[in-house]
Parts: structure tokens; sequence; C-alpha cells
């Protein structure tokens, strides 16, 4: 079966007949996606879904990777931090090292990327293509994946001179964006639901899940899937879970993390987490294996309510994952959730452990509840923040790029 079709049986017809009504003025087109990774992170998550996806749908479209050495990338993942907002200085020998590599790898690359109809540039590590291909042909954009609102002001001032010549940018949430003086689009990040995190799984395989971790099936569960980190505030949903215990003594929680080993504050965060437990044999602290993915989407589905009391966040996509599953979310009042959990209808925003008890103790008191906002969840995923969705509002910039940027399209 090909992809267009899977995602026909969960998206509908309506939606992949209208990725087919918008791929028309484009195909034949040359699209290129440049990025530093094939394999690991959100947005290589996402090209290898997106690339052959719109390859099904005429796009001739192609993916290429930079490579790098070491201190090309210890310079990138300084860029990384440095535009989420820390201090970070970057020695001008590293500087001018990043742009030698850039200016290596626009060699290998411009075959590929000069006479291509759209060059989509992902994030700050291959950001200076565009200056390195001066007789370039298409439309050139930029899409940065992460939070660029707060800068550290020097690494901005670097940077910024390779990213104001692109035609358009792309930004994930509208609090992420930056001042640049060509237009800029705001498009939401998507989870795949063909992906092993997220595709349906056979009950037997979710109860294996569960035994595997001494995780009773028959007592309501409370899941939150998080890296150990203080702003994913772990410590506040074990204080809710106590409270709510006091009129659900049988409930269970599960707090799932990957390992903290590389990672001195993950640990930190970790003893802080134990501690609170204080050995209660129905608070399940687990450390998963970073391709335990199936085993995640096993503990979203066989939770009753999954929590994501954040106090700072990004996007949040583990609450995508857990509304996809039918469930509902207690998560906190912050960055994405708030465009996700649909207060009193899919979920819960919440700003305290009270808050959190509070809301665990309504659902598990009314299970009709807990289907009625799961279903609504599940739906509102399927509306906004699955792949399909993604590549719609890719494809709508592109034609309005094609038509010049103009105030009026015309898809016939
Ligand atoms: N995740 C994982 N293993 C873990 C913790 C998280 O695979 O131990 C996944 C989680 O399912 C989600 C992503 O990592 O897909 C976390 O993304 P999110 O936007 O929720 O938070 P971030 O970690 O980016 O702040």
């Amino acid at each position: 079966m090909s992809i267009l079709e899977q995602y026909a049986q969960i998206v509908g017809d309506d939606v992949i007949d209208q990725l087919q009504q918008l791929a028309k003025p484009l195909r034949g087109k040359s699209v290129v996606h440049v990025n530093s990774t094939k394999l690991g992170g959100g947005v290589a998550e996402i090209l290898t879904k997106l690339v052959p996806l719109m390859q099904e749908l005429e796009l001739n479209t192609d993916w290429q990777v930079i490579t790098g050495d070491e201190p090309f990338f210890q310079c990138t993942k300084g860029m990384h931090n440095a535009l989420q907002g820390n201090q970070v200085s970057l020695p001008h020998g590293l500087l001018e090292h990043y742009e030698a590599i850039n200016r290596e790898n626009a060699e290998r690359l411009r075959s590929h990327l000069v006479d291509a109809d759209f060059v989509f540039i992902h994030d700050p590590q291959p950001a200076p293509q565009l200056s390195l291909c001066p007789d370039r042909q298409g439309h050139w954009i930029w899409r940065c994946h992460i939070d660029a609102s707060h800068p550290y002001r020097p690494v901005w001032k670097f940077l910024r001179p390779f990213i104001e010549p692109y035609e358009a940018s792309i930004f994930s949430l509208p609090a992420f964006a930056q001042a640049l003086p060509h237009p800029e689009y705001i498009i939401s990040p998507s989870i795949d639901p063909l992906s092993d995190k997220n595709i349906d799984l056979p009950p037997e395989e979710v109860r294996e899940v569960l035994r595997q971790f001494q995780i009773d099936p028959d007592r309501p569960l409370v899941v939150q899937v998080s890296r150990y980190d203080r702003f994913k505030d772990p410590v506040g949903v074990i204080r809710a879970y106590k409270m709510a215990t006091k009129f659900h003594p049988d409930l269970q929680l599960v707090l799932a993390g990957g390992s903290a080993d590389d990672d001195p504050e993950g640990v930190l965060v970790l003893q802080e987490v134990k501690a609170e437990a204080n050995h209660d044999p129905d608070i399940h602290i687990l450390m998963l294996p970073p391709d335990a993915n199936r085993t995640i989407n096993a503990l979203q589905r066989a939770a009753d309510i999954v929590m994501q009391k954040s106090t700072r966040e990004g996007f949040g996509l583990t609450v995508t994952e857990a509304m996809w599953k039918g469930k509902p979310v207690i998560g906190g009042d912050t960055g994405g959730i708030r465009l996700q959990v649909v207060n009193y209808h899919t979920g819960f925003l919440v700003n305290t452990p009270e808050g959190a008890a509070l809301r665990i103790r309504y659902l598990l008191n009314q299970p009709d509840k807990i289907t009625e906002f799961g279903h609504k969840a599940q739906e509102f995923v399927r509306e906004n923040f699955l792949l399909t969705r993604h590549l719609r509002e890719y494809m709508t910039l592109m034609v309005s790029l094609l038509h010049g940027g103009g105030d009026r399209l015309e898809l016939t």
C-alpha cells in the first residue's frame, strides 16, 4: 500500500484529495531539504516521512545532509543553545570553522541546490548555504525548529546576516519567532501516526509492557513521559499523585524518561524525583533507552490520564502523542501545551500540583469524561497535528511563493 493510501485510512480521503490538489501546481518541481543529520532528533524524524510523501505527490523531492567534524557540531550545538537563550560564547576560530565547513558542503551540494525550485534549510547548522550559492535559481526558505525568540545576542548577531537574505522563514510557534526582514510563517510540529511511537498496538503488547514493569493493569494509571528535567516538573507530578491517592488509594504513577548519564542536571533531578517518591511501590520511575518507542507507545496507551505538568515547554510532543491515543491530558499552562489542551474539552491546564490533583480526582470519578475528553483529544490531533497537515502547510507556502507571495491564490 502506498504511503498516501495508508494515510487516507487515518485522515480520510478528503485530506489526501486536498494534498493532491495542492500538489498539482508543484508537480515536477524540484525540492531539496537540507539538515545536518539523517538519524536522531525531531527534524530527521519528520523528514524521514515527509520526503517520501512529497515524492508520492510527484514533487521531485531530495534530502541532503551537511557533514561536519566534531568542532563543527560543538559549534552548532552552542548555537542551538544560544538561540534558545543560553549565554554561550563561541570563539572566533570556531565560528570561522563553522563557515569553512559550510563552504566545503556548499561545493558538494552545489549541483543539488543551484537549480532547485525550492530549498528548505533546516535550523542553524546549514544556514550559510544560501549565501554560498549566489547563482541560486529557486525559492529558499529557512525552517527554524527551535525557540529563537530570546537568543543570546552575540550569537544571533553572527547568524542573522546568513538568515536575513532568505525569501521566507518558518517557525513552529508564534512565540518562537524572531523579527526578520522577510515574510515569516508559523507551521506547528506534527506527529507521524504510522511511526512505532504512535501506531496502534495490539492489547497483548500493551499488557506485556505493563507486566514487564510490574504495573497492575486493573488499577488506574497516570503516566508522564519526559526527560528528567526541572521544567517538566516530575517532582510536582509526584506531589499531585500523592494528593490524588488520598481519594484514589489504588492509583499508580509512571514517570518514564531516558537515561540521564550524559546530563549532570538530569542525574540531580532524578535524585530529587526518587527522594520525593520515597520508595512508594506504586510510583514507577523508568529509565528507557532512546529507541524505546513501542514501550512509550504502550505506556501512553495503558494510561487512564496522561500528565505533562511542565512549567516551561516548547511544543510538547508528548502531549500530541497522548492525545492521539485518545487520552485526556493534564498539562502545565505553558508554551505549546496551551495550543493542544483545550481546557475542559481535551484535558486540563494546571499551574500547581494541587490543581493537577484536583483534575486527576475529577477525571477518575467520572470515567465517561475520560472517554469523552480522550475522543475529542484524538480528533483535535487528527485535525491539527498530524504529518498531513504539516505537509499541507508546506505546500501552501510553496504555491504562494511560486505566485510571488501575492495575496491571491487560485487552486484549480
Ligand atoms: N521521549 C522519549 N524517551 C524519553 C522521553 C521522551 O522517546 O525517555 C520522547 C517523547 O515521546 C517525545 C519527545 O521525546 O516524542 C519529547 O518531545 P517533547 O516535545 O515532549 O519534549 P522535549 O524533550 O523536546 O523538551
